[in-house]
């Protein structure tokens, strides 16, 4: 039986890895068995930029079960100093004070957790800095 994508993911997704295209310099995330944009498989593993700017944010106020302990949160659409655009939580921060265009950095946290399955879920949100 085939592990569900999130497990096969969670190294990728914990510590932020992507890939990078050795033919066409294509960065990407998150990470894939050939490039996105020349289908090369000559590709290697690529670190995120730990820091970014916020494009777009909102705030969620009826999130899914296992994130509800979060509710209210903003989740932002943050555009990482590579150039890498990836949706995360935005943390540490009213919302009332968030902006367009703030600063960002890169931490790692518990996203979520099934109280039915037990499953705790790791990954990157973001503080403005
Ligand atoms: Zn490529």
């Amino acid at each position: 039986m085939e592990p569900p994508k999130i497990w096969r993911e969670r190294r990728e997704r914990y510590l932020g890895i992507g890939n990078n295209c050795l033919d066409c310099k294509e960065k990407s995330f998150p990470k894939a068995n050939y490039c996105l944009k020349c289908s090369s498989k000559n590709i290697e593993e690529y670190k995120l930029a730990r820091t970014g700017k916020i494009l777009h944010f909102t705030q969620v106020t009826q999130p899914a079960q296992e994130t509800i302990m979060y509710s209210p949160f903003i989740i932002g659409l943050i555009e990482l100093d590579d150039g890498i655009k990836v949706t995360g939580q935005i943390v540490d921060y009213n919302y009332d004070d968030v902006k367009e265009g703030m600063k960002v950095r890169m931490i790692f946290r518990v996203l979520s957790i099934d109280k039915e399955e037990g499953l705790i879920k790791y990954g990157y949100k973001f503080v403005p800095y």
